[in-house]
């Protein structure tokens, strides 16, 4: 199957996991309605990583906080079934062999590890969730499963960075109220009377007060706005997103 067309970005491949970022042929990853088959992108990802669309999970995002534990039982949910994962923008599991997945453009993908307890996560952080309780949430929800804040890894993915992320006050207002002004000065910053929104750094900050060693924080440093070949909402996609996926390996 000619799967050219895609735009692939690895994040992780190592022996305990693989993850990436992908826009896919066409950036479609959901479906109309609940009764819809697979999209093609979703068909063509699942071939490529030799893994069934019946251990593939997309949760129906919404730009909150809500995170939920999966298992097999959620296999195909979002993807090749309708599922009960409504409103929730993170997933953890402490299952090998499930494909996590979030579609993003612009907002921003976070993949987790917690490679001693064999736990992996990905969530889908908006400006609002930034601002939240998406971080808190998730390592709570990791922790159910046996991870530790100081063994987490946590990879930034693919996002819109701080030079072409232009916000509205009304964004700085939210973010004071959970960040110190030593912290909004690092997070905003002002270009041609402009306001300018560092995501990734909130997240980092967010991610440090869970306990989160801030060695253990890498960010895969692309742009969706920069990186034309990946969808971006800022630069005029719509209904196409660039998808976000972790696998735990199943022992060899
Ligand atoms: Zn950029």
């Amino acid at each position: 199957m000619d799967i050219s067309g895609i735009k692939d970005i690895t994040i992780i491949n190592s022996n305990f996991a693989c993850a990436g970022f992908t826009s896919g042929n066409e950036g479609i990853w959901s479906r109309n309605e609940a009764s819809d088959p697979p999209t093609k992108d979703y068909v063509s990802l699942a071939e490529k990583l030799g893994i069934p669309l019946t251990k593939v999970i997309r949760p129906y995002q919404a730009g909150g906080d809500k995170v939920e534990i999966v298992g097999s039982e959620h296999g195909g949910s979002g993807v090749i079934k309708d599922n009960e994962l409504k409103k929730v923008d993170g997933l953890v599991t402490a299952e090998k062999g499930l494909v996590l997945s979030v579609i993003a453009a612009d907002c921003v993908p976070l993949y987790l590890i917690d490679k001693k307890a064999g736990v992996t996560g990905i969530l889908h952080c908006g400006w609002k969730s930034g601002a939240g309780t998406l971080v808190y949430n998730a390592v709570r929800k990791m922790q159910e499963l046996g991870a530790s804040p100081a063994d987490i890894k946590v990879i930034i993915g693919p996002h819109i960075c701080e030079e072409c992320y232009e916000v509205g006050e009304e964004v700085r207002n939210e973010y004071a109220n959970s960040f110190t002004c030593n912290e909004l000065e690092n997070i905003f910053s002002r270009r041609n009377k402009r306001l300018y929104l560092d995501l990734s750094e909130a997240i980092r900050i967010k991610f440090t007060a869970e306990g989160i060693i801030s060695r253990n924080i890498s960010d895969a440093r692309e742009c969706t706005f920069h990186n034309k070949s990946l969808y971006s909402y800022r630069r005029g996609d719509r209904g196409k997103q660039n998808l976000a996926y972790i696998i735990m390996k199943t022992e060899k």
